[in-house]
């Protein structure tokens, strides 16, 4: 399994469509300051469900729509969509090639989808979270967290894997019920 496209229109910085293509193996976005790397990712952890503004780098949900320049007009919807390919079966549903959609209207509404049929957010939590790219299996490293990483302690790196492996809040769990 593999991500091999993503599309946003409308998204952050992105007012026209624009299709990023990923090959198996490493990618990397690469371009000048504030030219929209980051709103590169944002969109990949959108479009995978994240409902935190803030993860997403801004105070509402509604700051991830284009919000319009000196010479272009604020968009009414965000929209990104991202195609896995699925040949391996490692998604469960019986596509070779899975799009999953997630668009956002200003007016407030929002909508999901898989391979174009309108469905839940639980149904795309759900597809997702066998997979290694669930809510809590894909792991998104932050502008700046990396010197973090690098410089820690030998235990604060210790709790960066813990936190990455979803291990952390289970100990933390373990922690609480034994203090009872
Ligand atoms: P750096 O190299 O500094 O990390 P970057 O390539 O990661 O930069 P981003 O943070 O992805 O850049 O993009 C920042 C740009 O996105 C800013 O110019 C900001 O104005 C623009 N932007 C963010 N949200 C929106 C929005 N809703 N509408 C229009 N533009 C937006
Ligand atoms: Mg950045």
């Amino acid at each position: 399994m593999h991500l091999k496209t993503l599309t946003v229109r409308g998204f952050k910085s992105f007012a026209s469509a624009t299709t990023f293509q990923f090959e198996p193996g490493v990618t990397a976005v690469v371009g000048p300051n504030g030219s929209g790397k980051s709103n590169v990712v944002d969109a990949l952890a959108w479009v995978m469900g994240e409902q935190g503004a803030k993860t997403l780098r801004g105070g509402k949900m509604e700051d991830v729509i284009f919000a319009g320049t000196s010479g272009r007009p604020p968009l009414g919807r965000a929209q990104v969509s991202l195609t896995i390919d699925n040949t391996d079966g490692a998604l469960p549903i019986e596509y070779t090639e899975v799009t999953i959609s997630r668009t956002l209207f200003r007016s407030g509404g929002s909508e999901y989808a898989i391979n174009g049929a309108t469905c839940r957010l639980l149904d795309i939590q759900e597809l997702l979270s066998d997979s290694g790219l669930g809510r809590q299996m894909h792991v998104i490293v932050g502008q700046g967290q990396l010197d973090a990483v690098l410089h820690a302690t030998g235990e604060d790196r210790r709790g960066f894997i813990e936190e990455a492996a979803g291990i952390l809040k289970h100990r933390r769990r373990k922690e609480k019920t034994v203090r009872k």
